[in-house]
């Protein structure tokens, strides 16, 4: 049996790796569960052909917040594609000095895909908020009832009563190892409930040593949050299944 089987990496770019196709059946081969996220709908058909005959990995429609300033009008896109999917991402807001000017426009993308997953119910999307948890927060309260679909918060750093309120939402969040290692974001993360805590490498715009994170690299995550919590690894990977498999259920 694999070290890495089972674990979990809800936010991985698979389709930015050189070979997209064998970052694919890597993460297949060690069993760990990929949710391999899009920037632009335009990506989605060739994730989803390598996708959907693996047992591990999942493909996700997004359009990227840092994309809509070029791509706004490739929502319609998105929407043709919605219902091909139950998981969408990566999206959201990005609030930081290079994509603030685009910011109208990302609000208008963001709150249309609420609106749609909403209507067709069921979706799991994994969200970007960089300078922006108050008005994602603020947008998922308006336009994603609960019970219309599931939230999970992508490399988080709000503050805690943010923090707090997305858990009031019903969010999840998938944490990275730069999340850890930050001295401001792991207090954070501690405050997190153990049982909305997906794990994630945001691959390959993070780097494990001297190369681009892939989905076996969660390992270290787990590690770091047994650290954290005071818990053997083995509990932590376990605590981390549970949560997936309550989020997705029965698919
Ligand atoms: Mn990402």
């Amino acid at each position: 049996m694999n070290v890495t089987a089972g674990l979990v990496d809800f936010h991985c770019h698979l389709d930015l790796y050189p070979d997209h196709a064998a970052a694919v059946r890597d993460a297949e081969a060690a069993g760990v569960f990929t949710l391999a996220v899009t920037t632009t709908p335009r990506a989605w058909p060739r994730n989803q052909e390598l996708a959907q005959h693996t047992k591990y990995v999942r493909a996700a429609l997004g359009l990227h917040p840092q994309l809509v300033a070029e791509r706004e009008s490739e929502i319609e896109l998105w929407e043709r594609h919605l219902a091909e999917t139950r998981y969408v991402g990566e999206v959201g807001l990005d609030a930081g000095p290079r994509f603030f000017k685009s910011l109208d426009a990302q609000r208008r993308v963001f709150q249309h895909v609420l609106q749609r997953c909403a209507q067709a119910g069921g979706k799991i999307i994994t969200v970007h908020s960089i300078r922006s948890a108050k008005s994602i927060l603020d947008l998922v309260e308006a336009y994603l009832p609960p019970g219309r679909g599931k939230i999970v918060l992508h490399w988080f750093t709000g503050t805690k009563s943010e923090a707090r309120r997305a858990v009031e939402l019903g969010c999840y969040f998938s944490i990275n190892a730069g999340m850890l290692g930050n001295e401001r974001h792991a207090p954070l993360v501690q405050t997190i409930p153990l049982d909305r805590m997906l794990t994630e490498t945001d691959g390959p715009f993070t780097r494990t040593g001297d190369r681009p994170s892939q989905p076996t690299d969660v390992a270290s995550v787990v590690e770091a949050l047994g650290h954290l919590h005071h818990l053997p690894v083995a509990d932590v990977a376990s605590h981390i299944r549970d949560n997936l498999r309550a989020l997705v259920g029965k698919e």
